[in-house]
């Protein structure tokens, strides 16, 4: 069975065929500008047909799932013969709220759920809504299935969710923690519990996903049990422009002497913060680690302050979960900083030293491979996992469909 997966955003839609006879990826491609002018890329992989890259008017999500399936189904730069080869469409979900703790097929219930979850995701569910709608009127009969980002998470106990403001807010619009990169969490950690053995009962395990975005998850028993996204994927640390926890005081205070609206606010915490923020360089941490590392660079101590600040930051976290975990069986690092950064690696481990942690240096060169890098004598286990959250997606929807 040939499924499509789909990741749509407000003006963007990502997607990848996945062929589930050997979990291969066919065709992957992205459709951007959608709503301002257009644009595609669509990749042909399995037959080594030409890259489509070029402009082409995407007023809405509608046409840009016309243009992919055209594009996947094209003789010029197909890979199936006509769509009656794509078995179901799995769709990627930011906010499924306290509705959904596994992944669904979708029915009316199902958009009507996360239509009510807006409010809690206001900027991405209304574009998954876009592309799952799309999807059923260009491929009316092909079974659809939805994978929400805070499924893993909702096995959180109540003392790891619940924030200590008046609890009627709780009661009356949900306000709680949810956590995000569910699907990265939940793969990564069944990893390392095959990794530890293969039997998720007694394991402890911290899964650092560190990337643009970035969170931590406790996994216990191969379920989580907290993590440090929170009711919005602003909470926890610091990111690429994110500010990740601060003390809330601040925004009346900045609104106050900046002069800024309360979104306007909100829009510096999530855009112009992080990383970015600190350093002035860029968010992206290639440029930051390139800056820190040249003396002669006008922002040269801000970027190391940057990255000291995002490290010690993830130490903490890890440290704090071993304290919730009452321990720790391994740590994974994932994601593309967390796969590919071994400055960071070894940073964050070296400040968890005193809790038994160590890497083997030399292991921990690699980049952007499945490797175990504890160190001699570690008591706990270090893992580089590089993440598939697009393949979960494809085998949850292919297991849904096929039930
Ligand atoms: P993601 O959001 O998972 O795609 O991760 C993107 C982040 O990973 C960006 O900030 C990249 O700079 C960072 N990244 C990717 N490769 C490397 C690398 N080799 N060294 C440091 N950071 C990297």
């Amino acid at each position: 069975m040939n499924v499509l997966i789909i990741n749509a955003g407000s003006s963007s839609l990502k997607y990848q065929m996945f062929d589930m006879k050997t979990e291969e990826v066919v065709a992957k491609g992205i459709c951007e500008r959608i709503g301002i002018d257009g644009h595609l890329k669509h990749t042909p992989i399995s037959n080594g047909k030409p890259v489509f890259d070029e402009d082409i008017t995407l007023p809405t999500h509608s046409e840009a799932i016309t243009a992919v399936l055209d594009k996947l189904t094209g003789a010029e730069h197909g890979v199936v013969a006509s769509l009656s080869e794509i078995g179901a469409v799995g769709h990627r979900v930011l906010h499924g709220g306290q509705s959904f703790s596994e992944s669904v097929l979708i029915d009316d219930a199902v958009i009507k759920a996360i239509n009510d979850n807006i409010p809690l995701g206001p900027l991405h569910n209304p574009a998954n809504l876009m592309g799952i709608n799309a999807c059923l009127s260009a491929m009316p009969g092909v079974p659809q299935v939805a994978v929400f980002d805070t499924a893993f998470h909702q096995t959180m106990p109540e003392k790891a969710f619940i924030y200590a403001i008046p609890y009627s807010y709780y009661e009356k619009y949900n306000v709680r923690r949810y956590g995000f990169h569910g699907t990265s969490h939940r793969y990564v950690s069944a990893e390392a519990v095959k990794m530890l053995g293969g039997k998720a009962e007694g394991t402890r395990v911290i899964t650092c996903h560190l990337g643009n975005g970035s969170s931590i998850a406790a996994v216990r028993d191969g379920k989580c049990v907290d993590t440090s996204m929170g009711m919005t994927p602003l909470e926890g640390l610091p990111m690429g422009t994110r500010s990740g926890s601060i003390d809330p005081a601040i925004i009346e205070f900045v609104a106050n002497h900046e002069g800024l609206t309360r979104e306007e606010v909100f829009d510096v915490l999530n855009k112009k913060s992080g990383v970015l923020g600190i350093s002035g360089v860029s968010s992206d941490f290639r440029d930051i680690e390139s800056a820190a590392a040249d003396p002669s660079h006008p922002l040269s101590r801000r970027s190391q302050l940057a990255l000291d600040v995002f490290r010690y930051n993830v130490a903490k976290y890890i440290g704090s979960y071993m304290a919730a975990l009452g321990g720790a069986d391994a740590i994974v690092f994932t994601a593309g900083l967390g796969e590919n950064s071994a400055e960071l690696r070894e940073a964050v481990t070296d400040q968890l030293r005193g809790l038994g942690v160590t890497i083997d240096r030399d292991k921990n060169k690699a980049r952007g491979k499945l490797l175990d890098i504890t160190g001699e004598g570690s008591t706990v286990r270090v893992f580089i996992i590089p993440t598939n959250e697009e393949l979960v997606i494809a085998r949850d929807t292919k297991s849904i469909v096929e039930a």
